[in-house]
């Protein structure tokens, strides 16, 4: 067996844990959007306890800047995609803060 440190297996349980969470949280938004944020939170505080990478994918469910769940489908935030610049201008609706993400150039073909 492969020896694992105490902190490679608490980093391990967090990543679980943190998909776990951000899945409830997605599945409670539209019925119980208060707690949903709430669940959002914990695995927000998870990740930066245990320096545990979210990805790319999950980072686009908080704001850059007040750390909020946002989910496009609430209207928390909004999305547009520009051609000039090639990237996402995600608003967030709470603190008003627009930011960018680059579509990589291999995607856009
Ligand atoms: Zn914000």
């Amino acid at each position: 067996m492969k020896f694992e440190s105490l902190k490679q297996k608490r980093r391990r349980i967090a990543q679980y844990q943190i998909g776990k969470l951000l899945e409830t949280a997605k599945q409670l938004s539209l019925k119980d959007p208060d707690l949903a944020e709430q669940t959002a939170t914990l695995a927000w505080r998870i990740a930066t306890r245990h320096n545990v990478r979210l990805g790319p994918y999950r980072l686009l469910f908080f704001c850059r800047k007040c750390k909020r769940f946002i989910l496009p489908l609430l209207q928390h935030s909004r999305y547009r995609f520009s051609r000039k610049r090639k990237s996402i201008n995600i608003t967030c609706l709470y603190c008003g803060k627009t930011y960018r993400k680059i579509i990589p150039k291999t995607k856009i073909g």
